[in-house]
């Protein structure tokens, strides 16, 4: 059984008073239309220890946005995975399509990443997706491939059983264009596919989020299609108004389970 899980990347916005009153919205807005169904937040990491002081004692879970894919030592700017887990971070996103696009960070660097957050406890939400160019030229599942095969390289399929992988095409990013829900879909069952080729029973559990411009009234399309266990939500997530219609649409598609 997945349980699905929506999460709000919050990127680089707010402040202690805009986290605060975001936060505090989200924690009164949740009841039993989302009792089944993960909710996290991820925010700016200095705003981290002040969310994760608010959402003490609720069922909602904190994320990273990015972390080092060392553990310590001389590296000004880092944070490391000790230190989010340390600041009350059960997961961590690695591999977003800006810290890939803006960062130079490439499939061998994302893929130590996310080895560094499983060795200090983290689950990472590892993200792929295909820029438009890719999709045009019929290469969307070759380089989703390529992404998914740097990280089973580096860590092996076992380490699946505990991280979760978010499809987020960069061209529905932030430009208010979804994938329509059969096309996110086939993203979704070739990723699970590729997973099960190495095991299958580490694919049946992977929980599967797609990303880009999920909003109210394009969540519970997308996330009824089979292979869709939840979102990675943007500009969504910092409107605890709309964050919680997409957390009620997951679990009105996934209340009885999966
Ligand atoms: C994201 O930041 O991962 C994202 C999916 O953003 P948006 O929902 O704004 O497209």
């Amino acid at each position: 059984m997945r349980q699905p899980i929506v999460a709000g990347n919050w990127k680089m916005y707010g402040d202690r008073a805009s986290s605060a009153k975001l936060v505090d919205a989200i924690v009164a807005g949740l009841d039993d239309k989302t009792a089944r169904v993960q909710v996290l937040v991820c925010p700016p990491a200095v705003l981290i220890p002040h969310v994760a002081a608010k959402i003490r004692d609720t069922e909602v879970g904190l994320g990273g946005q990015n972390l080092s894919e060392h553990d310590g030592g001389a590296y000004t700017g880092e944070i490391s995975g000790s230190m989010l887990a340390d600041a009350g971070c059960t997961y961590c996103i690695v591999g977003h399509s800006e810290r890939r696009a803006y960062y130079g960070e490439s499939s061998a660097l994302v893929a130590a990443k996310f080895d560094a957050a499983q060795r200090n406890g983290l689950i990472p939400i590892l993200c792929v997706g295909e820029s438009l160019d890719e999709r045009e030229a019929d290469r969307t599942e070759s380089v989703i491939a390529g992404q998914l095969d740097a990280v089973l390289a580096e860590t092996g399929v076992a380490a699946f059983a505990s991280a979760v992988v978010a499809y987020e095409p960069v061209w529905a990013i932030g430009t208010g264009r979804t994938a329509a829900p059969e096309q996110a879909q086939e993203v979704h069952l070739f990723i699970r596919q590729r997973i099960a080729s190495s095991s299958r029973s580490v694919a049946e559990g992977l929980r599967l989020l797609y990303g880009g411009s999920v909003k109210p009234e394009n969540a519970e399309g997308l996330f009824a299609q089979d292979d869709i266990d939840g979102g990675l939500i943007g500009g969504a997530s910092l409107k605890a108004d709309q964050f919680l219609e997409v957390c009620a649409a997951c679990m009105n598609v996934h209340g009885a389970s999966r």
